[in-house]
């Protein structure tokens, strides 16, 4: 079984390691991440079950990336702050972390709170993804199992997990338009707020995916102003 993925959000490099290494140290599997857009990209590429977040970061702070987080159930938060004064905030902002320390704080508290939430959450490392699917449209295969592309040509491209649900998602709506919103929520398994560009960029990766057989130049059309639309021919059963 897959160990719980942490995400370390912190952009005090000491801070950092030292997490990391206590949290390796507990068998999980970390992951880094120095800002709000690291974590996005992060949220989207690993099946994240805890994120433990510093409220002082560059550009959008902790509280900002706390709320926005908020709405996903199946996410842990812990928020680290250097002050008490931040607590406060935390509260009265009621972002819905699951839990705070302080700095300096106890390793080994934080280890035990991060464990009670999640077994709180009950979560399972890695649950969904899991049922085998083989997709076939206009001569390329897309295989869940492995998430790996098959081009018309028979070259295997192992992609990142947020193209392929993004793709997942445009294909399973195949013909219909699908919003950025929709595509990051599929993503992410959360309502982040903001992140056209990460779903742009996506966008532009399975793109070029395609564009690297002849066979098929353009399978996702850009709806502007509202979203993506793929146009390939799915084949049935
Ligand atoms: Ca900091």
């Amino acid at each position: 079984m897959d160990n719980y993925q942490v995400l370390i959000v912190e952009d005090e490099d000491v801070t950092r390691f030292s997490l990391r290494n206590l949290f390796e140290a507990e068998g999980y599997q970390v992951f880094e991440a120095v800002d709000g857009e690291t974590m996005s990209l992060m949220l989207m590429q690993h099946s994240i079950n805890l994120v433990i977040m510093d409220i002082n970061l560059p550009g959008k702070n902790g509280l900002s990336l706390g709320r926005e987080l908020a709405n996903n159930k199946n996410l842990g938060l812990i928020f680290l702050t250097g002050r008490d004064s931040d607590i406060d905030k935390i509260l009265g902002l009621e972002i819905g972390a699951d839990d705070y320390l302080t700095k300096p704080f106890n390793p080994r508290e934080l280890t035990i709170r991060a464990r009670n939430i999640l077994s709180r959450i009950g979560q399972t490392p890695s649950e969904d993804d899991n049922k085998a699917t083989i997709i076939k449209f206009n001569q390329w295969t897309l295989d869940s199992n492995s998430r790996e592309m098959i081009s018309p040509n028979k070259k295997v491209l192992a992609i990142p997990r947020g193209e392929y649900r993004a793709l997942r998602l445009l294909i399973k709506n195949s013909g219909q338009i699908v919003t950025r919103q929709e595509l990051i929520k599929e993503m992410t398994g959360r309502d982040l707020r903001s992140n056209d560009r990460t779903v742009d960029v996506t966008i532009r990766r399975l793109r070029k995916h395609f564009e690297s057989s002849p066979e098929t130049p353009e399978l996702i059309n850009t709806i502007h102003g509202e979203g993506y639309r793929f146009v390939g021919t799915v084949e049935k059963g």
